[in-house]
Parts: C-alpha cells; structure tokens; sequence
C-alpha cells in the first residue's frame, strides 16, 4: 500500500472520529480539525447523556429506520453494520447492553465512555489532531489540497473527509459550515430542515394541559394540503408549552414535508386498544356510575385529570353539564374526540433544537460504495452533513460511524496497490 498520502478529517464527531482513526490505524498521515477543544461534543450528550449508539438491529431493520436517503445507506450499513458498532466498542473495552427498541448503550450509562473510546482510538491510532475551526478548502484542477483554518493555511493534502455535521445543536459545534464548503465546491445542498423535533402549535389544548405526558396513545398525521394520512404510530407524546414533543412526535416531524404553516393536523387516539364501539360502551357505563355528577366527574376514569377540561371543550361541551342530560349525540362526540383529538400543527420548533438536520449534500453526487464526491475528486463526506436521517434508536449516530468507515475505506482501496 502507498500510505504516506495525508488525509485531512474535518470535524471530529463520531463520523470524523471513525474515519480518522481507521486511516491513522491503515498508516495514512491524519489530520483531525475540529474547532473545539473537546472531541465529539455532541457525541457526549446523545441519548440524554446515554449515548444510545446503535440499533441491535438486522440491516433490513435498519433501512426501514431511515427516514431520508435510505438506499444511498445500503451499501455503508452493510460493510460497517449495528454489530460491527458493538464489535468495535467492545473490543475497545466499553461494555455495552441492549434495552427496550433493541437499542444500544454503554453499561455505565455514560456517553462520555464512548466519547473517550473514540478519542483513544483517534489517538492511539496515529491521528494528530488539530483544534481549530477550518474557514475554507481550496481546490485546483487536482482536486482539494489546502485547509484553510482561522490560524494557518495547512497544504499538501491528498484527500479530505468532511464531516462536520448539521446545524442541530450548533453550541455542540454543529453549525453548518460544511454545507458551505460543499456548495462552494460545486456540490448542492438540499436546503436544512430540523428532524426528530417537537411541534409548535397554537392549540388551546396544548397550553391548558402542558406538562402532561400521554403514554400508550396512537397518533395520525394528516396533511389537509394533501387530504392525507402521512404518519401514524403508536407509544407515548407529551403536551409543552409550545406544543407537543415525545418520542410519538419527534418520529412524525420527520414526515412533515414540506413544513407549511397549518398544514398538519396531529389526531391523537387516546384509547387505541378500543374500538368506538367498545368505547361507547365504556362511556356509557362510566356515566351510568356518575350519572348524578357533572361531565368532568365523570370522564375521570376514562382520562388523566389535567386533559378533562380542555378535552371536553374540545367536544364543545360544558364540564358542569350534568351526565344525566348528556344526549346521544354528545355521547357520540365524546367518544368521536376520544378516538380522534385534534391538535394543529403550526411548525416545527427551531433547527437549533432539532435532534437531528434533514437535507445536506445531495445524495446522487455522492459514491455510496466510498461516500466520495462525483464532483470533486479528492472529497469525501461522512455523518450527518451527508442528506440522510434516522429515527431515533440508535440509527443517527450509526449512520454516523458506517458512513465513516465507508470513506476511509474508500481511501484506503484507493491506496492499496494490487
Ligand atoms: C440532544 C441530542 C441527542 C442525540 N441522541 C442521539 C442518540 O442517542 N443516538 C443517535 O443515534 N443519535 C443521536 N443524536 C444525533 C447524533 O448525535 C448525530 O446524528 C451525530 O452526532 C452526527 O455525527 P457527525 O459526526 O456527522 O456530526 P457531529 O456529531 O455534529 O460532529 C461534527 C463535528 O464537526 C465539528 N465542526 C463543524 N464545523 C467545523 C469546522 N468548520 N472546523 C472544524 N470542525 C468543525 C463540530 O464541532 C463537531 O464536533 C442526538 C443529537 C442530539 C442533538
């Protein structure tokens, strides 16, 4: 193998991190940038300080898992899989365990144990690792040779691995600036939209019952622009003071595209495991219990006390309306809003507090065998300023490490002398 060419790594995330680290390991000269003074900021507060990692998952698991850009994946999460993540944790000394959703974390709850694993291997590989923010790359007719940082020119490289992220988050470093490289190189970037974020809305609903967490409900996403159901899931939401957030919610906003004001209508179904039949049935027996007590009283079994109020205006109804002088055609009501809640959806929340950025460089000007540019020739991108994006579970930061490999191993075949 010809090992002596030098590689700059942009961005020291999980994707840079991997990508340097396995060059450095192969002989290749590494140069890590990264404009903090910490490796893998954010990498440090995944999974709620967790770091969930992966997804012990089967790769056709995986795929379904991937919200945008999923077959341009295939090849990336084949060659580097959820196993191989485990594989190369483990052998790193981090023990790691599997939970509920087959997702991944380190035994000892800390995404700071991945996060110095990751730094290890980076160092003890070989990488140098240069803190400081690049500001440009300067390309010729042979491709990318100079990093240009807000200290010094760097020169002479003979590949250069982007990997600098979205913009989610942009404390953790995340700021985009690799989009800007990249369409400053010729490459398009398909415009940045927050993923895996909570939902503003103006509903009443929503401020009257913030706080309240719903668990075991099923929600539908309706596009009115479309006169479609676009998403639907079940498991636990959350009402805030902005709108709605939870696990539930954060899936869907990854199908809410493109985002236009009022345009999604989120239907919950508060009792998914009855039918409106069972339901009735339900209602009517509760209100034949308090049939001497007023309406609010008497959905107290059925629903948590902080969703009674705005639940039954939401029916149009009185909550000091007698049961006894419910009409059928109310009942009727009651049972259609407990299987259909309406809650309109304003907008997402910031991209700044978005789990994930949808968009980045477009996937057709990418090789998904070695994650190299079509347009420029020594360019190489992993993570997530690539155009792709996951559930949550695992799948991001997987992505992350897979389109990682794939570049180094992308320069290494293109080193190695048969
Ligand atoms: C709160 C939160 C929780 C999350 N939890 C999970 C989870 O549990 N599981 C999961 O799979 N995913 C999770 N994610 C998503 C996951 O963290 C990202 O998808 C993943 O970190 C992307 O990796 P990356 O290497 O592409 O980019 P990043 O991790 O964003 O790293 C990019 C790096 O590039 C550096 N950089 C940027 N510009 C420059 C520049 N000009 N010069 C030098 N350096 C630069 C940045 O400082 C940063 O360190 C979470 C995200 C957030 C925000």
């Amino acid at each position: 193998m010809n090992n002596i060419a030098k590689i700059a790594v942009i961005g020291a995330g999980p994707a840079g991190m991997m990508a340097a680290g396995r060059l450095a390991a192969a002989g290749f000269s590494v140069s890590l940038f990264e404009k903090n003074d910490l490796l893998g900021k954010k990498l440090g507060i995944t999974g709620k300080g967790r770091c969930n990692l992966t997804n012990d998952c089967t790769p056709e698991t995986f795929m379904k898992n991937i919200t945008t850009n999923g077959k341009f994946l295939f090849s990336a999460v084949n060659r580097f899989s959820p196993r191989d993540t485990m594989a190369f944790f483990e052998g790193l000394g981090v023990a790691l365990k599997v939970e509920r959703g087959n997702r991944v974390f380190p035994v000892s709850d800390r995404a700071t144990d991945i996060v110095l694993a990751m730094k290890k291997y980076v160092i003890t590989s070989g990488a140098k690792i240069i803190n400081e923010r690049v500001t440009a790359l300067r390309a010729d007719d042979d491709g990318i040779s100079e990093v240009i940082t807000e200290k010094r020119k760097y020169e002479s490289f003979d590949e250069i691995v982007l990997c600098t992220g979205g913009l989610s988050y942009p404390l953790t470093g995340s700021t985009g600036d690799g989009f800007e490289f990249a369409r400053a190189l010729g490459h398009t970037v398909t415009p940045p939209v927050p993923s895996l974020v909570g939902l503003e809305s103006e509903d009443k609903l929503c401020r009257d019952t913030q706080g309240l967490s719903l668990k075991n409900v099923a929600i539908s996403v309706l596009d009115t622009a479309m006169s479609k159901v676009i998403f639907d899931d079940f498991g636990e939401m959350l009402f805030t003071h902005f709108g709605m957030s939870g696990p539930l919610i954060l899936s869907a906003s990854a199908h809410l595209r493109p985002m236009d004001r009022d345009r999604y209508v989120v239907y919950i179904d508060l009792k998914p495991a009855l039918d409106a039949e069972q339901l009735d049935a339900r209602v009517l027996s509760d209100f034949e219990k308090y049939k001497n007590k007023n309406l609010d009283n008497a959905l107290g079994d059925l629903l948590p006390q902080k969703l009674i109020h705005p639940f039954i205006k939401a029916c149009g109804l009185e909550y000091g309306e007698k049961v006894n002088s419910v009409t059928r055609a109310e009942r009727a009501k009651i049972v259609g809003t407990l299987k259909r809640l309406p809650v309109s959806v304003r907008g997402f929340r910031p991209i700044d507090e978005a789990i994930v950025t949808s968009g980045g460089v477009k996937t057709s000007e990418i090789d998904p065998k070695t994650m190299r540019s079509k347009k420029v020739k020594n360019l190489y991108f992993a993570g997530e300023v690539i155009d792709v994006d996951a559930y949550t579970g695992g799948f991001n930061i997987q992505i992350a490490l897979s389109t990682g490999v794939c570049c180094a191993d992308g320069i290494i075949e293109k080193y190695t002398v048969v």
